[in-house]
């Protein structure tokens, strides 16, 4: 029987045949698969023709697109749906992967004839794009170490294979201690608990085989036990439970993992010529350089601070109100935070949560791309990896533009936090079916599913990043969608977060579900006007990670994670009850591969741009002007990686825009 996965996809715009896909086929398939991509660069590498941007640089473009198939399944289900066999798999595969990879750019023969097309560039009369791709494929085989020869070549192949392993390692080390642990609740531990967290926890218990309800580490249950329970005690235990994921000793234990991570990071740095592994990352990034991030961010962790300071004093006054002596403590900060924000801002999240149900807010977000960008979504009937995913065929005046998949609700075999993928990217050199484009999400289940506030803001960041790879009109694959500079990336999804929040989209989406009934305007009022409540804690939290993952990259790598940390959140002075968003035992953006490694920085460098570039709809005609979204889509949300981030962005707005606007943005300036 022929391997699904290797078969051509008679499926609607060939799309994966999950239903026709076992496990067992991933292993064959990607061995198949990757003899084939060999194959296909062994004959670019060894062509006796002269090297052109055709046979060179094109061909290398579209080699290894079977593999590529393979893999868009296969790391699809990984992430969203693990399991045991799974789990193997992806061990297996991402050493053969890393040694493909440095194969490909260790290959001198090939490394020749990119190197010859370069030189030649001048002469070849490329279009733009051609002259990215050109540069940029020249760029990552210097980057990767095609001209180290010898022992040092040697040594790096050997990093990098060992790099794969211990970010595989990292990541499932992490799902490991995140699904080993929950809380059991009594009858009266749900006191003070809304419904909406009563029923995830009573759905988490079914799930994990418990008599009653649990409290897992899940962001979604978490977050909002925090929030609300008035138990201290079990405050704490979950508190410290969720902080201590990869750090807890025994087999899951990511600490010394870390370390080895950062020491070869450094090693890697170094045989490139790279000054520190930051110094590598940032090159090609719109900041460029560690100073230029690390002078946003400390623009930012000052005021910060101060806002975080004043609202810890204010904090400690109410604990303080409710007979409890000490320090407010990190388990502490979001009840009383909670609590403060009922008292100023009279805006209850379990209150609110009707109002915003997973089906409407999809509908928000669907409409807002409809107004802005005339995108059609139809409901599809298509057999996909779980039974919680749902997809929507994308057109514009009736034709086919993409394929979109949502996968929203959490579960104990997807790993936390929310993404977006593609697994098909547009591209018009070779001309594909379209793309699509994947968004994942942990949001709790329930009937209907209700969202927090938070939570819709994660759905419209998600789905800005799908609209990246759905509005992408560029000719290669590796150019399109979100395929750009990481401190780039987000600006579409921070972006797309703004429409949320406008007054009209919320009267008109966030409607009762049970009643139909639109969001009293008293609330609307009190829901923007707490948009910017407790900034001075999250701007802490995030940029106190994203100084750590700085410093971790820069200089001689720490031998001591733990105390590395320490030392620079003592520095900073981060105050008493904040902990880092992200404490380096679980910090996977930073560790389960070097996608964000020096690069966590990244989603405030884009903020500065998103709250810039909203200002422009705000200045024009409002936030639907059809011509500040007609110059987004050409500009910006088209062109991919095609051009450099800056001239996008200078193109679309007229000038660079400055750290004031992200200020502005968070409600901390002075
Ligand atoms: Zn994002």
């Amino acid at each position: 029987m022929t391997n699904p996965l290797l078969a051509e996809w008679n499926t609607p715009f060939a799309l994966a045949p999950f239903d026709a896909i076992s496990d067992e086929n991933f292993a064959p398939a990607f061995e198949v698969a990757m003899d084939k991509a060999r194959v296909e660069v062994a004959a670019i590498a060894e062509n006796s023709n002269a090297p052109t941007f055709a046979n060179t640089i094109e061909a290398l473009e579209a080699s290894g697109k079977a593999l590529d198939r393979v893999l868009s399944v296969f790391f699809t289900v990984a992430g969203a749906d693990s399991n045991p066999r799974r789990q193997e798999l992806q061990r297996d595969f991402g050493p053969k992967l890393a040694a493909y990879s440095s194969e490909l750019y260790g290959n001198k023969a090939l490394f020749a004839r990119v190197e010859a097309v370069w030189e030649a560039r001048e002469t070849l009369s490329l279009t733009p794009e051609q002259q990215r791709l050109l540069m940029l494929t020249h760029r990552a085989f210097r980057r990767a170490g095609a001209a180290l020869t010898g022992e040092q070549d040697k040594r790096m192949r050997a990093i990098m294979a060992r790099l794969a392993e211990l970010g595989t390692a990292f990541t499932q080390n992490l799902l490991a201690d995140e699904a080993s642990w929950h809380m059991a609740l009594s009858e009266g531990d749900l006191e003070g608990l809304p419904e909406f967290v009563i029923r995830a926890a009573r759905a988490a218990g079914q799930e994990k085989g418990a008599d009653g309800p649990v409290i897992t580490l899940s962001r979604s249950l978490i977050v909002p036990f925090l929030q609300f329970s008035p138990r201290r005690g079990l405050r704490r235990k979950a508190f410290e439970a969720w902080i201590s994921r990869g750090a807890r000793g025994g087999e899951t234990d990511n600490r010394a993992i870390a370390e080895e991570i950062l020491r070869l990071r450094a090693e890697r740095a170094a045989l490139l010529g790279y000054e520190s592994f930051a110094a590598y990352k940032l090159e090609t990034e719109m900041a460029k350089t560690p100073d230029a991030v690390r002078d946003l961010l400390m623009a930012v962790w000052e005021p910060a601070r101060t806002q975080a300071e004043a609202d810890a004093d204010t904090l400690t006054a109410m604990m303080r109100a409710d007979g409890i002596n000490g320090d407010l403590e990190p388990w502490d900060w979001r009840y009383y935070s909670e609590k403060r924000r009922q008292a100023e801002h009279d805006l209850d999240e379990a209150a609110l949560k009707p109002y915003l149900s997973l089906d409407a807010m999809i509908e928000a977000a669907f409409g807002c791309a409809n107004r802005l960008f005339g995108l059609e979504f139809t409901p599809m009937d298509i057999p996909l990896y779980h039974s919680d995913c749902r997809a929507w065929e994308v057109t514009r005046h009736g034709r086919h533009v993409a394929v979109f998949i949502g996968d929203y609700f959490a579960r104990g075999s997807k790993r936390s936090g929310a993404w977006c993928s593609s697994m098909r990217g547009q591209a018009k050199v070779p001309q594909v079916q379209g793309a699509v484009v994947i968004n994942v999400c942990n949001f709790a289940k329930g009937d209907p599913a209700l969202l927090s506030y938070d939570d819709a803001r994660t759905l419209f960041h998600e789905f800005g990043h799908a609209l990246h790879h759905l509005l992408s009109d560029v000719s290669y694959e590796s150019l399109s969608g979100t395929s750009v500079a990481r401190d780039f990336v987000e600006l579409p999804s921070q972006l797309y977060e703004h429409w949320l929040e406008v007054p009209e989209v919320l009267e008109r989406y966030a409607t009762h579900v049970e009643t139909g009934a639109a969001m009293p305007p008293e609330m609307l009022e009190r829901l923007l006007a707490a948009t910017t409540y407790d900034m001075g804690f999250q701007t802490v939290e995030y940029v106190a990670s994203a100084l750590v993952d700085l410093a971790f990259h820069e200089g001689t790598p720490p031998e001591d994670l733990m105390a590395a940390q320490r030392d620079v959140l003592d520095r900073l002075g981060l105050p008493h009850a904040i902990t880092m968003r992200h404490a380096s035992p679980h910090f996977a953006h930073v560790f389960s591969g070097d996608g964000y490694s020096s690069g966590y920085y990244s989603y405030m460098w884009s903020e500065v741009m998103d709250a810039d570039a909203f200002a422009a709809f705000e200045e024009a005609g409002g936030a639907f002007d059809a011509e500040q979204a007609r110059a987004l889509e050409r500009h910006i949300l088209s062109k991919g990686g095609s051009a450099d981030p800056a001239e996008l962005y200078s193109s679309f707005r007229g000038r660079l825009p400055g750290v004031e606007a992200l200020l502005r943005g968070r409600g901390l300036a002075a």
